[in-house]
């Protein structure tokens, strides 16, 4: 027997590790089968070059469960350790032996591979154990077996053991205030989350499958019988879909596997993005474009980062911008730093490198599409808006190459790139001072009758709708000075798309000022400012407008922007048609009675059109029209 220190300058090592070294306890397994799966890749590389010459055996990570001794055991059949490894690898901490390693055999295939990089994971089990032990045999010719035991104070025992198969086993002794680590429950949920894509296979316990009886008996039907079997429980695909080649791959594959990573997802993904990159730095992952709901936060933080298949967070906020939180799918790679804190992440040269590559990659991804199959890009636009909006709205770059997939929707169902837009409609709807004005709805039903006159006229309105439009109006208004965005019921027409050419107005200024208190004296005066106006004949006698800048800053206010407005108040301007001729006759009334009557029938009209008339205003309208029939 051996006894000695471990060399580390601080005395405190442990207590530092259990509390600050991971947050989450349920660390330790991952930490423990990847430096199993490291073991066995070693082995496994160290035989395919030639220096290890005897049998490799099943070549797989057991983790075994004994409640009863209390007891996780973490067993490979990897490299294993002599005496003087220990020492070498594990009594002196963060001197990580896998860095070594990959520095060593650099160059060849199947050295990058190795997981471990800082020299601290192996002791992360100590955060769940009063005492861990390690049992491991040497690949090397002759060696002898060796038990290496610590309570977690910064002393260890080594003792020779008897051992027969290569490698290692990890006991830990779950302390009783980590007791949930011997439910089996919990750690299949840990083994689900870290490990389900490891590179080799990792069987815990046993699993029931139903198949067909093997003696062939047959029930009443005459079908074979099935029958349970319990066979090894492996909890990893060991060659998920993104460490394959996209020519390996069809779009059947891509589905599959997106169901294997989201099992409880209903939907299929619009479409994927498969990054396979070397330099300047390592990354592969398939990302995938999902169908957007209204409610996007409930779609975030799907993606999952990976590094050599160890599953590391869902939390990949630091490493993609906030726009690409919306994809879901996975990213792996071995460059972004995985046990350090995520303050370290943000700042680091790498993860920033990946961000925007990640970025140009979707851009890239869109407009290919767009250039390659523009009605079937055209199909899926409606789910793609929202993100494309997003992306314009959050970063630069992408806003820029937006611009060349960014489409306009008409109220045919026509779609328009900006481009194309500029080109082919706004010279119908360039006002008095060159700017290109581009009508829009947000709702085809309810401006019905807006777009209906507008359409008359010869313009052409757009669609533009969603949580993000009022931003991304302002954004796109930016980038090309001379286009304003107009909602059709923000003015009329003729005030919209101002033309040379003025209305000359039927309505004297003394018909103005009798008509004008009217319609106040019938409106609530808060809410309603009276205007009237020299519009074309054919216009409605009342339109109700909200002026496009006072509805922009409202829906920003909602959304929780422009605060500094407070409460701003909700006005509409009642707009009336001085050359309408249902106008001209309420001045022709005789008595005071009528006219009012008029006007409060034709304002309430206006005001059902816009969804406006509501509770008892309402029913009093609907009575006073039924007794006019
Ligand atoms: P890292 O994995 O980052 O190198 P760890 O603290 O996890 O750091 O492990 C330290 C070293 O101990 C490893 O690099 C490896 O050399 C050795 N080691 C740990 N677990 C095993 C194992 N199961 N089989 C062989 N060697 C191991
Ligand atoms: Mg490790």
């Amino acid at each position: 027997m051996k006894t000695g220190q471990i060399n580390v300058q601080t005395e405190n090592i442990f207590p530092i590790i259990k509390k600050f070294l991971y947050s989450d306890h349920e660390i330790f397994l991952r930490e423990l089968v990847s430096n199993a799966v490291d073991a066995t890749q070693k082995i496994k590389f160290l035989s395919t070059n030639g220096e290890f010459k005897g049998e490799l055996g099943e070549l797989q990570v057991e983790v075994i469960l004994d409640a009863e001794a209390k007891t996780l055991t973490i067993r490979d059949r990897g490299i294993g350790m002599t005496a003087d490894e220990i020492d070498k690898y594990i009594n002196q901490i963060a001197f990580s032996g896998a860095e070594e390693f990959v520095k060593q055999y650099e160059g060849k295939e199947g050295a990058e591979q190795i997981i471990g990089h800082f020299g601290l994971g192996f002791y992360s089990g100590f955060m769940v154990s009063d005492k861990v032990q390690i049992r491991t045999l040497s690949r090397t010719d002759g060696a002898q077996a060796v038990q290496w035991e610590s309570n977690g104070s910064p002393e260890y025992t080594i003792t020779e053991i008897e051992k027969e198969d290569r490698g290692t086993d990890i006991v830990l002794h779950i302390s009783e205030d980590s007791k949930e680590f011997l439910e089996k429950a919990r750690i299949q949920g840990i083994l689900d989350k870290y490990c389900k894509f490891l590179p080799h296979p990792v069987l815990f316990g046993t699993k029931t499958e139903y198949i067909d009886d093997p003696s062939g008996e047959k029930d009443e039907d005459g079908k074979v019988k099935r029958v349970s079997n319990e066979v090894p429980n492996q909890v990893n695909n060991v060659k998920p879909a993104w460490t394959k080649s996209p020519a390996d791959l069809e779009q059947g594959d891509y589905d599959n596997f997106y169901r294997e990573l989201y099992p409880m997802s209903m939907d299929s993904a619009l479409f994927h993005i498969h990054l396979n990159v070397d330099y300047p730095f390592n990354l592969t992952g398939i990302l995938y474009f999902p169908k957007i709901k209204e409610n996007v936060e409930v779609q975030r933080n799907k993606i999952n980062l990976y590094s050599n298949q160890v599953f590391i967070t869902d939390n990949v906020e630091e490493i993609v911008p906030e726009f690409l939180t919306l994809l879901h799918g996975v990213i792996d790679s071995p460059d972004i730093p995985l046990n350090v804190s995520r303050s370290y992440l943000q700042s680091d040269g790498n993860v920033k490198k990946i961000s925007s590559h990640i970025t140009k990659k979707v851009a890239d991804k869109l407009s290919e599409m767009f250039r390659k199959d523009r009605a079937d890009f055209e199909s899926k636009w409606e789910d793609l808006k929202l993100f494309v909006q997003y992306g314009s709205l959050s970063d630069e770059k992408f806003a820029e190459k937006a611009k060349s997939f960014t489409l306009l929707k008409d109220t045919d169902g026509n779609y328009h790139t900006i481009e194309e837009y500029k080109e082919k409609i706004a010279p119908l709807q360039t006002d008095k001072n060159d700017k290109i004005v581009v009508l829009y709805t947000n709702n085809l039903e309810e401006q019905f009758g807006f777009v209906k006159k507008a359409k008359d006229r010869g313009y052409q309105v757009v669609q533009i709708d969603g949580p993000l439009a009022p931003h991304w109006l302002q954004k796109i208004e930016q980038a090309y000075d001379n286009m304003t965005f107009v909602r059709l019921d923000s003015d009329t027409l003729d005030k919209l798309i101002q033309k040379e050419e003025e209305i000359p107005s039927k309505l004297s200024k003394e018909d103005e000022e009798a008509l004008k208190p009217l319609f106040e004296g019938v409106v609530n005066k808060e809410k309603f400012i009276v205007q009237i106006e020299s519009m074309s004949a054919d216009d409605a006698p009342i339109i109700i407008t909200q002026p496009e800048f006072i509805r922009r800053m409202m829906e920003q206010q909602k959304m929780g922007g422009a605060g500094f407005f407070g409460a701003f108040p909700e006005t509409h301007n009642l707009v009336i048609n001085a050359n309408h001729e249902k106008i001209g006759d309420i001045l022709s009334e005789k008595t005071q009675k009528t006219k009012e009557e008029k006007v409060k029938q034709l304002a309430d009209i206006a005001m059902l059109s816009q969804g406006l008339l509501k509770g008892e205003a309402l029913n009093a309208f609907i009575e006073r029209s039924i007794e006019l029939i």
